[in-house]
């Protein structure tokens, strides 16, 4: 199984069902997860909670976590305890239009997460000392093999290859025109929505594997810049989430890769021209590193996770995050051990499915991680 096919099994399982999660901490790194966790005993989204726990956690020990309905969302909290033992002290749960959205009715998928549902597991979370940090899909991933996700089914004018591809056929992933000015008018109310329901404050916009971007069938952006559009598209969402809003904001940082350069293939990193956005945007941005397999998959390639000290020496916060592969895990800890920086922030662990939440406790990776 190379890459390519890992990451689009992987992807596939987004678009599904419930989810799961899972993490990584090796004990015999100290010098990046030595932290202890300790709860704090607030139920309040309070600029004294956030202060207390960025205080109190100078390692962000993250899992990511694909919440389909409301049964995900239960067991989760179900699972908590045990995660907060382990010593995670954040979760970015991945909504989407999994979410009966105030502003959109018309635009969550059956099932939904409904607003009471979120603010019982975002307290759940902080009760246990976890940052809760909901996650939006924002310009990629707006469909999933012939499924079109609810966005560009109810406004197919905002698609960036309106009415080509019938069924999706040939495609990775639908996009979103991020010149389209309905888009913004519509998403970021979906974003408000979430915000307000997680009480949340810092959420993640997603942004990966975005193909389908300065396409010739949008006569707005058809002969773009591809690295300008997508600044774009992260300048507005960071202008109202965290100029308005006022939370932190992450993103999926494979499109700010050249894939040219770094040695990583065109889905953890960008071989579309998306990669020049990475001087084109704000330096508070956080952003996710995923890196699945070992990169001794890419015969004289760099070996040593580079994309880590490049996005810090940009001036970045980063985020490193692995899956289910021990090895890999293990590979990216260590090249995080090596680049050790105060704006290098720890772990977060993707789960994408792998593993029932239940058993999240004793999912292999978890275990050798913590093991002491
Ligand atoms: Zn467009």
């Amino acid at each position: 199984m190379n890459l390519c096919t890992l990451k689009i099994n992987s992807v596939s399982l987004r678009l599904g069902l419930a989810l799961i999660p899972a993490v990584l901490f090796f004990a015999n790194r100290t010098a990046i997860f030595a932290a202890e966790v300790k709860p704090i005993s607030s139920t309040s989204n309070s600029s004294n909670w956030l202060q207390r726990w960025q205080a109190e956690n100078k390692v962000w020990r993250g899992v990511h976590v694909m919440l389909g309905n409301s049964n995900a969302a239960s067991g989760l909290i179900d699972t908590l305890p045990k995660l907060a033992d382990l010593g995670i002290n954040a979760l970015v749960l991945e909504i989407n239009y999994s979410f009966a959205f105030e502003s959109h009715p018309e635009l969550h998928n059956g099932g939904a997460l409904s607003k009471e549902e979120a603010t019982r597991l975002a307290r759940a979370c902080r009760e246990r000392g976890i940052r809760p940090i909901p996650l939006f899909n924002c310009l990629g991933h707006q469909s999933w093999s012939s499924r079109t996700g609810p966005l560009l089914t109810k406004y197919p004018e905002l698609d960036e290859t309106p009415g080509q591809f019938p069924e999706n056929k040939g495609i990775y992933c639908r996009s979103w025109c991020p010149q389209n000015p309905k888009v913004n008018e519509i998403v970021f109310a979906l974003l408000d929505d979430l915000v307000a329901a997680f009480d949340a404050d810092a959420i993640h916009v997603g942004m990966d594997e975005v193909f389908l971007i300065a396409s010739p069938h949008c006569s707005r952006c058809k002969d773009g810049d591809p690295a300008k559009l997508f600044a774009k598209a992260v300048n507005d969402l960071h202008s109202h989430l965290v100029g308005e809003r006022k939370v932190e904001m992450l993103v999926w940082a494979d499109r700010l890769l050249d894939a040219k350069t770094m040695g990583y293939g065109r889905w953890e990193a960008a071989a579309n021209g998306t990669h020049g956005a990475i001087d084109l945007i704000p330096k508070d941005i956080i952003l996710c590193d995923w890196h699945y397999e070992e990169l001794v998959k890419y015969p004289g390639k760099p070996t040593d996770y580079d994309s880590i000290p490049f996005f810090l020496e940009k001036g970045f916060r980063v985020w490193p995050c692995g899956w289910k592969n021990v090895q890999a895990t293990e590979a990216l800890l260590d090249a995080e051990q090596k680049h050790k920086h105060e704006r290098l922030l720890g772990h977060l662990c993707t789960t994408w499915g792998a593993v029932k939440v239940r058993d999240l406790a004793e999912w292999p990776p978890i275990r050798s991680a913590t093991k002491k």
